[in-house]
């Protein structure tokens, strides 16, 4: 996902409870030492808190806070706010995954820099991306930085969730936590980025509150994909197909199979398809995949409700099996083969 630096808190798009929360900090002048924002992947939390530390440097602010209560949107033309910007402030300090790993010798070194003070900040800000990316001994490394937090200086930690962290390094910060992007605002943005509203309104639903994930969608080409593996289970739940069947989801498995990184991207898309049947069953037109309705109800004729449940189950467990590193291929056999079981069903 690019990053996009944005000037301040009127950016950030459909947080206003967290920013609200944030601005507060500042107005009170009552800043906590450590903060974790939690919240699903690709929702604005890295973001805001570089937005946090503009605000917390910007001259602007801090020549406006003599007069108290002014608001607190950092100016993004004074120096600290145009270092922040372009990612040079030498006392903004982001520490993030390498190798989808946040190691204790990258915490190690957090240490030994933080134990100098900062160059020039008026607050200097540590902003630990993924936080959940730390191993116990990194976490525990952190902990004695929480414990002791050095003098003039915020820690921001930003997880997906809090139960991968450390209950000891949660219970020293203070929760700020970020919501899912309505479907309405993820097809605004896309339509900003240039994608048609027909299409932008589709991928809006399908993105599941994430900015980034709409992003991937739209740089895909994720609705060619949806028709490839939505026409493959027509033809699965289609008795006309017979025993071709067994076949055609033996080498649906196969290529599967080849494509690990597309593997989780498929297992979701199947999910909302069968999530949508199980929703035109119930009487409801509210689905994900809104341009095939006619579709969906087709298909939902050919399975029973009890079939369409165990189906979302089992695309479930093998998305679990999967991020759990079993053999891809023996899994998407076995899912297929019940799928395939369950329009019978
Ligand atoms: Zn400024």
């Amino acid at each position: 996902m690019t990053i996009n630096f944005a000037t301040g808190f009127s950016d950030i798009s459909n947080q206003e409870k967290a920013v609200h929360r944030l601005t507060g900090f500042i107005q009170s002048g009552n800043i906590p030492h450590a903060l974790l924002f939690s919240g699903m992947e690709g929702i604005g939390k890295k973001k805001t808190a570089l937005v946090f530390a503009k605000a917390l440097n910007c001259q602007t602010i801090a020549r406006r806070q003599a007069t108290a209560r002014q608001p607190v949107e950092p100016c993004g033309i004074c120096r600290p706010c145009k270092k922040i910007a372009a990612g040079h402030h030498p006392d903004v300090i982001v520490v993030e995954p390498e190798q989808s790993r946040i190691k204790i010798s990258a915490i190690r070194d957090l240490g030994h820099t933080l134990a100098v003070k900062p160059y020039e900040a008026l607050q200097r800000v540590v902003v630990i991306d993924q936080a959940q990316a730390m191993n116990p001994q990194a976490g525990n490394s952190l902990l004695k930085l929480l414990e002791e937090p050095p003098a003039g200086t915020i820690l921001i930690l930003i997880a997906v969730n809090t139960y991968s962290l450390l209950p000891t390094v949660v219970s020293r910060c203070q929760q700020v936590s970020f919501k899912p992007i309505p479907d309405h605002a993820l097809a605004e943005y896309l339509i900003q980025k240039g994608i048609s509203p027909e299409k932008a309104k589709i991928l809006g639903k399908l993105a599941n509150g994430s900015f980034s994930r709409a992003e991937d969608l739209a740089g895909t080409e994720w609705l060619q994909r949806r028709e490839w593996v939505i026409r493959i289970f027509e033809r699965l739940g289609d008795d006309r197909q017979g025993d071709r069947r067994v076949a055609l989801s033996m080498a649906f498995s196969e290529m599967l199979a080849k494509d690990r990184d597309g593997i989780v991207d498929v297992l979701e898309l199947l999910t909302s398809w069968f999530r949508d049947m199980a929703v035109v069953k119930g009487g409801s037109e509210n689905v994900i995949n809104m341009d095939l309705i006619p579709r969906i109800r087709q298909a939902a004729q050919r399975c029973s409700t009890m079939a369409v449940l165990s189906n979302i189950d089992r695309l479930e467990t093998a998305r679990k099996k999967i991020e759990a590193n079993a053999n891809i291929r023996l899994t998407m056999d076995v899912m297929l083969m019940n799928l395939f079981l369950g329009f019978r069903g």
